[in-house]
């Protein structure tokens, strides 16, 4: 097991997950891309017990189209996006791959939402890509946790 740490942009809020594999993908969706400032968003997805994490969290709840909610949890103090949680998958956030203290090895293993990608942006032929997203993304995130 490896333990990564990382924290909000004003350090208020810092957390560490211990999983076996860093595993990221990017999504391109306008969500992602209005909440990071950014043209995508860098998820790791893990189990709730492989996180620890202290600080003044806020919270931030959406509607998604999936007709699900969508918490979004934040620095109280900075703002920074810590992570999400879905409410059909309690045991399980996306952590926002920006927050970590050391970003080098963020290499996503797959690009969601591709058809809002920015047009700039170039993607490697051999990661997957999903025009939108895969049909169960709870259990696609869950395969990806078990297969490292
Ligand atoms: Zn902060
Ligand atoms: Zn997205």
């Amino acid at each position: 097991m490896m333990t990564y740490c990382g924290g909000c942009q004003c350090g208020a809020v810092r957390f560490s997950i211990t999983v076996p594999e860093l595993i990221v993908y990017a999504c391109h969706c306008q969500d992602c891309q209005k909440h990071t400032t950014s043209a995508c968003a860098l998820s790791i997805p893990v189990a709730i017990s492989a996180l620890e994490i202290e600080g003044p969290l806020s919270i931030f709840s959406r509607e998604t189209d999936s007709g699900t909610t969508t918490d979004c949890h934040f620095c109280s103090t900075c703002g920074t996006r810590i992570y999400h949680q879905s409410a059909r998958s309690r045991d399980m956030v996306t952590l926002k791959g920006g927050t970590l203290d050391d970003t080098r090895m963020l290499v996503p293993v797959a690009h969601l939402w591709v058809s809002r990608k920015q047009s700039w942006m170039q993607l490697p032929d051999d990661v997957p890509q999903f025009e939108t997203q895969p049909d169960d993304l709870k259990a696609w995130r869950a395969g990806l946790i078990s297969a490292s």
